[in-house]
């Protein structure tokens, strides 16, 4: 569990709405209303859950102890894979309008650059890949879009005390200033992060590995010209032998998080007393002369930790209550966030009684795996931050002493940032039976590519996951962006239950307005999915790819989608 001491300052810039608590219609001291799904916590995972819920067409009540969105210095840093999330279920525009994207890195050794990166980007991308913007915003912005959806109650000061399996699913207890009830559903999703009684009552434990070094947590008020670049300095002189990083985010407010000695007591190391001289040395070194203030500091530790399912009958876990993710590469709300993407499709689905709940297992499936390659990640860029031992260390410094004039180490010293994770081995996905010459592999996640979108009468410019509902899609590409008329028709045979999307890439421009179709203008879309006319990808409702075949295969697309779903056996037991 990260260890955190905190303080606040004056100048803390961001002014929360604060809510009540209230009770819900009781009889005997139970909600009167049966639920299908009750998440527990309304951080950004809980929060992003309910909304990707809502998109697919399901209510859920949010339980949250606190009452208001979260603060403080948590998360900051984004990724274009979480913003690609959020386009989905129509929220990033704000997070777009607020975050600042960033441009690159540069570490220092001691006084010297010895490694400079540009972020990945390319004339494909319609966003950013990372943008910088405080968790309180992050969450603001979740419960705006949950609220707007009317379909999420997120009820505030409300604390679980107690679950227990109950007839029909879940019943669980809740306390609240205002008095205490207990409520049934069918699900609940413990997004109730690093102390998670959701996890406790299904009996599951998080294992892997907790790191000693501690780092503390500074946000400052400093008005600085420098651009939005991940910043890091090893053994720098201003404080010798500790590493030192920061990052810019929006209002001005600057973040610096420095390594503590083993030595030093963490509870001192975080009185302002202390703080304020080392992060004054850190500016002065790096040219910054202006007047600046500290708005928040706190203390961190790395926890590198998985649960080894995350489904516990009719408990599933999500978040920092699944897996706990070291900060250096910024996996934790990211992966938090590719969770609620998976679990929430799958978690519909059930609910409206189209799947099995056997579907659910494939979440636990797919996001386990995904945590350990986070955690694997994670770790290489926490030991190289702070090493763990005096071999890692020997490791370390020849690195750094060498990197400058040696381009093959700079890889070394690469942060590693988080990118979307592919479901190697995922139960759903089709194996490819025909050799592919490109194109995302089942598991994967769309490639993004410009396109002419052809539906109105004046056709505009727009991108390839543009095409891509928060439903089952199959994307043929065609030459005059029509699918053919069997593989159409299975939109509407499928059923609203499963909404499967039927999408046309039309390699010549349509002379008249066509439904659902995207004219590859410059080709490339083609190039970078292997296509030809008649070749068909189908994706899933998070924007992995299912399956692929070289021609329009209808019966095949009908096929993998029944496997997803299983036969609808009528539901017995937990
Ligand atoms: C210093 C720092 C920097 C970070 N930087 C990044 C970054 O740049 N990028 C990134 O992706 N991640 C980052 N992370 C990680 C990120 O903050 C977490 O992964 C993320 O907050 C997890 O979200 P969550 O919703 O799962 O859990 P939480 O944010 O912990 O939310 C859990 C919620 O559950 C509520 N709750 C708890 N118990 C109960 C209960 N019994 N009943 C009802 N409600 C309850 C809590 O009040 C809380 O609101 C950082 C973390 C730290 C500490």
């Amino acid at each position: 569990m990260s260890e955190r001491s905190t303080r606040a300052f004056a100048q803390y810039p961001y002014l929360a709405r604060r809510f009540a608590a209230r009770l819900p219609t009781l009889r005997s001291g139970i909600e009167d209303r049966h639920h299908a799904v009750v998440i527990v916590g309304g951080g950004i995972v809980g929060l992003a859950t309910a909304l990707a819920l809502a998109r697919h067409g399901v209510p859920s009540v949010v339980i949250e102890a606190d009452d208001s969105v979260c603060v403080g210095s948590r998360a900051i840093c984004l990724s274009r894979r979480s913003l690609e999330i959020l386009t989905r279920y129509g929220a990033a525009r704000k997070f777009l309008a607020t975050g600042l994207p960033w441009v690159g890195g540069r570490s220092f050794y001691r006084d010297e650059e010895v490694l400079h990166f540009s972020m990945p980007h390319d004339e494909n991308q319609r966003l950013p890949p990372m943008i910088n913007i405080q968790q309180y915003y992050i969450e603001d912005f979740l419960l705006e879009a949950a609220e707007s959806s009317g379909l999420v109650e997120v009820r505030w000061q409300s604390r679980i005390s107690g679950i227990c399996a109950s007839k029909s699913g879940v019943r669980l207890s809740i306390e609240t200033p205002v008095g205490g009830y207990e409520l049934d559903t069918e699900w609940a999703i413990g997004c109730d992060g690093a102390r998670s009684s959701v996890r406790e009552a299904a009996g599951l434990r998080l294992r892997g590995t907790s790191y000693e070094g501690r780092y503390v947590i500074v946000d400052l008020a400093l008005k600085s010209a420098r651009q939005t670049e991940r910043l890091a300095w090893f053994d720098p002189p201003s404080n010798p032998g500790s590493t030192i990083l920061m990052h810019r985010q929006p209002d001005d407010v600057w973040r610096i998080d420095y390594q503590l000695r083993d030595d030093e007591d963490p509870e001192t190391a975080v009185l302002p007393e202390n703080v304020i001289p080392r992060v004054a040395n850190h500016l002065r070194m790096i040219g910054e002369r202006q007047d600046w203030s500290p708005i928040w500091i706190s203390l961190y530790r790395a926890n590198a930790l998985t649960l080894e399912t995350y489904r516990a009958g009719r408990l599933l876990l999500a978040g920092d209550a699944a897996h706990l993710v070291p900060i250096f590469g910024v996996r934790g709300a990211n992966s938090g966030f590719e969770d609620a993407d998976n679990l929430a499709w799958k978690l519909a689905l059930v609910v409206r009684g189209a799947a099995r709940k056997e579907l659910l297992d494939s979440y636990s499936a797919e996001r386990v795996p995904a945590a350990r390659e986070n955690l694997r990640q994670g770790m290489k860029s926490t030991e190289f931050m702070s090493p763990p031992s005096f071999g890692f260390e020997l490791m370390r410094t020849a690195v750094l002493g060498l990197a400058a004039r040696q381009s093959f180490l700079r890889p070394l010293i690469n942060p590693r940032q988080t990118q979307a994770i592919r479901y190697t081995d995922s139960p759903l996905s089709l194996s490819d039976r025909t050799t592919w010459s490109a194109g995302p592999e089942p598991g994967s996640v769309a490639l993004e590519c410009p396109v002419t979108l052809c539906d109105q009468e004046a056709p505009r410019f727009g991108h390839f996951t543009e095409l891509l509902a928060p439903a089952f899609t199959a994307v043929c590409f065609t030459e005059n962006g029509r699918p053919p008329e069997e593989l159409a028709m299975l939109a509407v045979s499928a059923g609203a239950a499963v909404p499967l999307r039927v999408v046309g890439i039309a390699a010549r421009q349509p002379s008249a307005p066509v439904p659902a179709c995207g004219w590859d203008h410059t080709g490339r879309l083609t190039a970078l999915y292997g296509a030809a006319p008649g070749t068909v990808y189908l994706f899933r409702p998070d924007g992995h790819v299912l399956a692929r075949w070289h021609e329009p295969a209808t019966h095949a697309v009908h096929l993998a989608l029944q496997r997803v779903l299983g036969a609808s056996a009528p539901e017995k037991g937990p």
